[in-house]
């Protein structure tokens, strides 16, 4: 069954902007494919870099979480002002004009929709890891979803200096660490507020750098979801299988290092 994310945004698809428009030639300054990637830009970009970035953010999750590729077709729309986003999205999906960047998927395409500003590339390497999570799972819960987007829209080396980082570091030092269970009861992500975002980020953070048993508690939770398994809540899977898991969350929250782990 798909999750309430999901189905939100499949239900959108269907007053989408169809392949057709995307493909019109006037409109676009830059139509290129490359593979399984078709980029159409109003305003030039550095390809090469572009998708250099987005192997990248595949590559650490196929080698981190076991999240394959895949040769589905992806469609990256760039805009070049935040005004002609919006005449694009307006009518056929207001919901999307409050963001910088928006990721569709219809069938076996799919598509992101970004608008350029400073952020370009973090807003790239944020939806291409929804767009790599959902081709590779059946469904995933939003705050795994949205976490994993929000740590991987960085590179490695950025996490220390994350602004993100402090507010983590303080309010657990003041005795409010972030709450797994209020996370896994958000179920779509127009209720996620920026708190839930920077928490989500923080729990993700806690599994891939606390040691290999976190990192692989993970990774084999979305092992059970793409071999069809519903594992439930992942606050109870970890429970059953880390002794004292939340405790050494809490622990984590209160230096949130981000050294390196290795099998
Ligand atoms: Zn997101």
């Amino acid at each position: 069954m798909a999750s309430p994310r999901f189905t939100l945004l499949y239900a959108l698809l269907l007053c989408l902007p169809s392949r057709a428009e995307c493909q019109e030639t006037s409109r676009w300054l830059i139509q290129q494919q490359r593979g399984s990637l078709t980029v159409y830009s109003e305003f030039p970009v550095d390809l090469d870099h572009i998708e250099a970035q987005l192997q990248s953010v595949s590559d650490q999750l196929q080698n981190q979480l076991g999240i394959e590729g895949s040769d589905q077709a992806i469609e990256l729309v760039l805009f070049r002002s935040q005004s002609n986003y919006h005449k694009y999205l307006a009518e056929k999906l207001p919901e999307a004009l409050e963001r910088r960047a928006v990721f569709f998927r219809n069938d076996d395409v799919s598509q992101i929709y970004v608008w350029n500003s400073r952020w370009l590339m973090v807003d790239l390497r944020h939806e291409i890891t929804h767009v790599r999570l959902h081709q590779h799972l059946p469904f995933l819960p939003l705050w795994i979803d949205e976490g994993l987007a929000e740590y991987f829209e960085t590179n490695a080396d950025e996490h220390g200096a994350s602004s993100r980082r402090e507010a983590v570091l303080w309010k657990s030092r003041l005795g409010f660490p972030p709450r797994l269970e209020h996370l896994e009861q958000l179920n779509a992500a127009t209720v996620m507020q920026g708190d839930d975002y920077r928490n989500s980020w923080a729990w993700i953070s806690f599994l891939l750098h606390h040691n290999t048993a976190t990192r692989d508690l993970l990774r084999s939770y979305l092992e059970e979801i793409h071999s069809g398994g519903v594992p439930g809540p992942f606050s109870s899977y970890a429970a059953e299988q880390i002794t004292g898991f939340s405790g050494l969350a809490n622990s984590y929250f209160r230096k949130m290092h981000f050294r390196l782990i290795f099998d």
